[in-house]
């Protein structure tokens, strides 16, 4: 399968430390926005830097900032996220839109974990093994390849602030469901609707035939992906005994992109927007150890000074690639624009975004 945006990727170095310091990148991105004005508008997802962050329009989780792409009139939007939610916003702009992501680079290790060639494989031996009509599910945390497969199989996309809604759609729609490519988001919203562990297998492509046999999948409600978040899979149901024991009083909230056994210790779990929410409507003086990324857990500190936030696990659980985009990045982003050349932009062919759309609308529709 042809990787698209191989070809679009600008290799120009970004401006260096030696050109310009911080403090004269942010100085030169104030009074060039200032002279792009309403041309370009900047998102940023809550998992980038506080210094990107505070040069956001708008921030977000990736629900949220799909559903602000989809409403922007500027010309160029600026995306400070993964190239996925780059192609997502592209692929619910208008045509005349630039959608920029600051670095190429900038991918999402869980995405990589599934491809087209991968997933098509699947869904033949799936289809092969039984009559049963399976609907397939992908997390927004994928390629537009991927959402072409869904979209073009009555399938839908879900984020993890809408998991239940989806699959509970799902569910009404065939008798099984594929969920790709993060198996914990599936297995950990399964679970909370009532579906058994033992209803559920897992799918690995890197194994002859997924390493499930026909029987199996007849046997199954949910197939679930063998994919996962680096950054999530660093939190442990040891982590949160370990927090339980030492302070009985703090309350433990993790993303469920953790595992199974790290969201049935938690106290609660619950999408980006989801975690925000929670601990902004806490009592004051409450303490809590949240189970997500740390730029984000850091950021909740300072929103919520009268609460005691940290983050539920010893190590930095940084996601490497959102911390590629810097504001001097940006800058560069902004300087294309402003010559008339604009670097890094994402197009969805089109012939890919039709069937995306289908399972996108679907998505926002259901949510
Ligand atoms: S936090 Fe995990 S799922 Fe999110 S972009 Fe980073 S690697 Fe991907």
């Amino acid at each position: 399968m042809i990787n698209f945006y191989e070809e679009q990727v600008d290799h120009k170095p970004v401006i260096s430390e030696a050109e310009l310091s911080d403090q004269q990148v942010m100085q030169e991105l104030k009074e060039i926005r200032a002279e792009l004005g309403e041309k370009v508008v900047v998102l940023g997802h809550h998992y980038q830097q506080d210094d990107v962050v505070s040069l956001a329009d708008h921030t977000g989780d990736s629900l949220q900032l799909a559903k602000d792409a989809a409403k922007l009139s500027a010309e160029y939007i600026i995306f400070c996220g993964v190239h996925f939610m780059a192609e997502t916003a592209d692929m619910l702009t208008s045509k005349d839109q630039k959608v920029i992501l600051p670095d190429m680079n900038a991918g999402c290790s869980m995405a990589d974990m599934a491809n087209r060639i991968e997933i098509d494989r699947c869904w033949k031996n799936l289809t092969d093994a039984t009559d049963e009509k399976i609907i397939p599910i992908t997390y927004i945390n994928c390629s537009a390849l991927l959402k072409d497969f869904v979209g073009a199989n009555e399938g839908a996309i879900c984020t993890s602030s809408n998991a239940k809604k989806i699959i509970t759609w799902a569910l009404d729609q065939g008798e099984k469901l594929l969920f790709f490519p993060d198996q914990h988001l599936g297995r950990n919203t399964c679970f909370e609707l009532g579906i058994g562990l033992d209803e559920m297998i897992v799918y690995n492509p890197n194994l002859q035939d997924g390493g499930v046999s026909a029987e199996q999948i007849k046997k199954a409600k949910v197939i679930l992906w063998y994919g996962y978040c680096s950054v999530h899979q660093g939190f442990s149901a040891e982590q949160v005994n370990t927090v339980k024991k030492n302070s009985p009083d703090t309350t433990v909230i993790v993303h469920p992109e953790c595992n199974f056994e790290t969201v049935q210790a938690s106290d609660d779990n619950g999408s980006t927007a989801y975690i925000i929410e929670t601990i902004k409507n806490a009592p004051s003086g409450s303490k809590w150890a949240v189970g997500t990324e740390i730029n984000l857990v850091n950021r909740l500190s300072q929103w919520f000074p009268d609460k005691e936030i940290s983050s539920l696990s010893p190590y930095q659980c940084l996601c490497t690639t959102m911390y590629r985009v810097r504001p001097r990045w940006l800058l560069e982003s902004f300087r294309s624009i402003k010559r008339g050349e604009a670097i890094n932009v994402i197009k969805v062919p089109e012939d890919v975004k039709n069937n995306s759309l289908k399972a996108l609308d679907r998505m926002l529709k259901i949510s």
